[in-house]
């Protein structure tokens, strides 16, 4: 087959392109109807379980304030827990860009909510974060979205706090990495083992932040200042 025309040509072209748009988009499409399937499912059978522990807790669970409950506990489970479908690979991928800073880099009085994984009860506070690069840098809004994966799971601060830490060390690779939280922890609060201003502070230094003793106390300095 011979084309004459380029105009002929650019129409088989395109319409052979809009197929395999429309095929790739069926696809993906396809694929986002079973994943939604397979989340309503699951978010069923939470709320069944939100029933049964309501009723066991000697709930009525048929009056009228609590008709929905179930259905609406489940939905915010999910959603404070959605940090397990995302991961750092997928939000940096295009994020990092090369540059010529070596000054640290600082972030601090991130807001971070998530769920103590001994009692399924919130801790929450805010998350100060630094690095010193190595070429590599990345948006600083990125930097509150780590936050974030890591914080919408069953968590321990210790951990959050290693994992967000790791995370940055990971993808940039930079001289020296430093996380502090800051967090208020319900469970204690509400049984009165904490008073409700006394955070929990906990902290992770890498690289030079762990080997330099003034570069530790610089960060400290301007994040830990009230
Ligand atoms: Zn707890």
């Amino acid at each position: 087959m011979e084309y004459h025309h380029a105009s002929e040509m650019n129409g088989v072209v395109s319409e052979y392109l809009n197929m395999r748009i429309e095929s790739t988009h069926n696809d993906l499409c396809k694929e986002k109807e079973s994943k939604e399937a397979e989340e309503s499912q699951k978010r069923s059978l939470i709320e069944k379980s939100y029933s049964t522990i309501l009723s066991e807790l000697g709930e009525d669970v048929g009056r009228e304030g609590l008709l929905r409950t179930p259905l609406r506990a489940a939905k915010a489970m999910q959603f404070l827990t959605k940090g397990y479908k995302e991961t750092t690979q997928d939000i940096l991928n295009d994020a990092i860009f090369d540059e010529n800073h070596e000054e640290m880099v600082i972030v601090k009085d991130i807001e971070l909510f998530s769920l103590c994984e001994h009692h399924l009860v919130p801790f929450f506070g805010k998350a100060h974060i630094a690095y010193l690069p190595n070429k590599k840098v990345v948006g600083l809004s990125k930097l509150a979205r780590i936050v974030e994966i890591y914080s919408r799971r069953l968590q321990v601060q210790e951990r959050l706090t290693k994992q967000i830490a790791s995370a940055i060390s990971e993808a940039l690779e930079p001289a020296g990495v430093a996380v502090v939280i800051e967090a208020v922890h319900m469970c204690m609060v509400m049984r009165g083992v904490q008073k409700m201003n006394a955070s929990t502070v906990t902290s992770v230094m890498l690289g030079r932040f762990r080997d330099d003793f003034k570069t530790r106390q610089e960060f400290l300095a301007l994040t830990m200042r009230k």
